[in-house]
């Protein structure tokens, strides 16, 4: 509930907030500088300056102490900033640590080099000064983007979350400008934690000959602007990828942090079935049962045995309606429990979605790249 009312103040108020929430009088808007974005050019709809009323209100939260828009901001296309602002932009995502099961290594990791820096900036300069971006890779679906979404809410920072295959198949041709867009947004949003999930697409080694001009500008505009992370500035980068081999050498340099994020332990698995169990009231099974679950799912994602309990939930309920019982009408009372039974069968229709063989390239690229316990 917390995260709806800050992001319905963030995004719909003419008062500016803060990132932490203290309060900033209001700003007066008047357009900014004729040769920049706001003076776009007149739209049918627009308000004084031609801007759209929607777009207007985005402007307004960005505005300096003098009413201007910030100067890396004022040519780039009003409706890019917007888009930053309404659909990747998110004030407090809620997620915390304690939803994320096991990853101990990378919450110990991610708390000294991300959460602290943003919350003491003055005790992390110079020697203790955060490394521009941090890596996170890792097969899919074991909490990359989770640790991305908890960062934010732990060190109360705005988080922005883009896919970069979204700036490279939905924004072609503009993905260079997006790229600064959403970069500017962020640096006027500070503390803000940018998550770039996808990377490989981005920045590729195989791109390197033959690509596009404009994917290669992308390239490169993304390469300056994570020069210009976390050097004096609240904004930590964070880049989660399911291929870290593909990333090319100019990349993995700047990114002097490189997590593993593995799949999770046995006890990991546990917790997940527990918490999601328990977060419906549906939490029925013994610890015996528990474990027997957690003996049959080696090699299951976070993200697979959340498959497995939305799967086996559905259990009591196809039982129920094969005796007969109305859909339209049924309640929780009317289904049994959900059993081991179910899990088994579950299982059958889950499985797991990363290969060892896969398992084994991430394991080898830790051992070369990676930053070790
Ligand atoms: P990715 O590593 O691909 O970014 P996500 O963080 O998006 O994976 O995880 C997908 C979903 O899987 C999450 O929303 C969550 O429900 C579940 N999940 C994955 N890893 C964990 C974990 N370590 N603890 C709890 N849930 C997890």
């Amino acid at each position: 509930a917390s995260s709806n009312g800050r992001n319905g103040a963030a995004k719909s108020l003419g008062v500016r907030r803060g990132v932490r929430g203290n309060f900033v009088p209001p700003v007066r808007f008047n357009g900014g500088s004729t040769s920049g974005a706001a003076a776009a050019p007149r739209q049918q709809h627009g308000g004084e300056n031609g801007v759209e009323d929607s777009t207007k209100k985005c402007l307004e939260l960005l505005v300096g102490p003098d009413g201007e828009l910030p100067e890396r901001l004022r040519n780039l296309e009003p409706k890019l900033i917007e888009h930053v602002s309404n659909e990747i932009m998110e004030q407090d995502p809620n997620v915390r640590w304690d939803d994320i099961a096991g990853l101990e290594h990378a919450k110990k990791c991610v708390t000294e080099m991300v959460i602290w820096p943003l919350l003491r900036p003055d005790i992390f300069q110079g020697c203790r000064a955060p490394g521009k971006g941090l890596l996170l890779f890792g097969p899919p679906g074991t909490g990359k983007t989770m640790i991305g979404k908890a960062i934010a809410g732990e060190a109360r920072a705005t988080f922005f979350s883009i896919s970069a295959s979204s700036l490279t198949s939905k924004w072609i041709g503009e993905g260079e400008k997006l790229v600064r867009a959403l970069f500017g947004v962020a640096s006027c949003r500070q503390p803000a934690v940018i998550f770039i999930d996808e990377v490989d697409s981005l920045l590729s080694q195989r791109k390197a000959e033959g690509e596009h001009e404009s994917s290669r500008r992308l390239k490169t505009q993304f390469l300056i602007e994570m020069e210009g992370c976390g050097s004096g500035t609240e904004q930590i980068l964070l880049i989660a990828t399911n291929r870290p081999q593909e990333l090319d050498e100019a990349a993995r340099r700047r990114l002097s942090k490189r997590l593993y994020i593995p799949l999770p332990s046995a006890a990991a698995r546990a917790w997940i079935v527990r918490s999601l169990l328990n977060k419906d009231g549906l939490m029925t099974l013994s610890d015996d049962e528990v474990e027997t679950i957690c003996t049959r799912t080696d090699g299951y994602s976070g993200s697979d045995m959340k498959n497995l309990v939305k799967e086996a939930s559905m259990g009591p309920l196809r039982e129920a309606l094969t005796q007969g019982k109305d859909i339209s009408k049924i309640s929780n009372d009317e289904m049994r429990s959900i059993s081991l039974q179910d899990f088994m069968s579950a299982l059958q229709q889950v499985r797991a979605s990363v290969s060892q063989h896969e398992l084994g390239l991430y394991e080898d690229w830790n051992k070369q790249f990676g930053s070790l316990a």
